[in-house]
């Protein structure tokens, strides 16, 4: 696992897919908003091996998912996504007030949670998951960068990694989350991460709180919900902000 985990780093080091277990595609498509084309990776087969105790998929390749991004006006979105209508606002939004002005370096998925998120048409959970999807993102330039300095690389892509940008994106996840209604398909898969995001802010007694809810959402807490509570009790215990994966759980 740990070497796994290094060929993975090895990947976003050198922004290639890690051709060990998968297999992926350059596939082109057009901007939506200016119709410039945009290239991006399109993975066709590849494996989920474990995940984080923030429900983070870790595999052969990274999750999540790379998308376009537009290198001409900045938009990011996935192909079909957004209506005709939606497009003529995100126009106005992206194109005509450069609304992500200072935000260069934000992850995707976060360019596409704040769109979604104007939008105000789409469900909360939907915005909360792209938002999550951002703290995701962001973990890997943090564990990239953290691998470069370890081993002495020379950080040749120019990785940049902003301690204060990741610890924005943990507390902005947690404020959509708290947004999601609790009828939304994964609430409760959520309150999860958002009980992971807390304890690695260092919110310990919030994360308790937490616990002590999923404790009491009977239909949910059972099985591998019993095991992660568990663990997140332990390292709270010991005051651990750390990134741990559910292959650590051995209790
Ligand atoms: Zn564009």
């Amino acid at each position: 696992m740990r070497n796994l985990r290094k060929i993975i780093i090895i990947g976003v080091i050198l922004t290639v897919s890690t051709n060990l277990y998968s297999r992926s595609i350059i596939v082109e498509t057009n901007c939506p908003l200016c119709d410039t084309v945009v290239a991006y990776r399109q993975h066709i087969s590849f494996s989920v091996f474990t995940n984080g105790l923030d429900l983070q998929p870790i595999g052969s390749v990274l999750f999540p998912l790379p998308i376009p991004r537009c290198e001409n006006c900045g938009f990011v979105f996935i192909e079909d996504f957004f209506t005709d209508y939606e497009i003529i606002i995100l126009r106005n939004y992206i194109i005509e007030q450069n609304i992500f002005y200072g935000k260069e370096n934000f992850p995707d998925n976060y360019f596409l949670a704040f769109v979604l998120q104007l939008l105000e048409t789409r469900d909360n959970g939907e915005v909360a998951h792209f938002f999550i999807s951002s703290v995701w993102e962001y973990s890997f330039i943090k564990m990239a960068v953290q691998y470069i300095e370890e081993n002495e690389i020379e950080n040749t892509n120019g990785i940049n990694f902003d301690m204060s940008t990741y610890i924005f994106l943990k507390q902005n996840a947690i404020e959509k989350i708290n947004a999601v209604d609790t009828n939304f398909e994964t609430y409760y898969e959520m309150q999860l991460v958002k009980l992971d995001f807390m304890r690695r802010l260092g919110l310990f007694d919030e994360a308790k709180s937490i616990i002590n809810y999923i404790r009491s959402s009977q239909n949910f807490y059972k099985g591998i919900v019993v095991d992660i509570i568990r663990y997140q009790t332990v390292l709270i215990g010991r005051n651990d902000r750390n990134q741990h994966f559910l292959d650590h759980i051995d209790l």
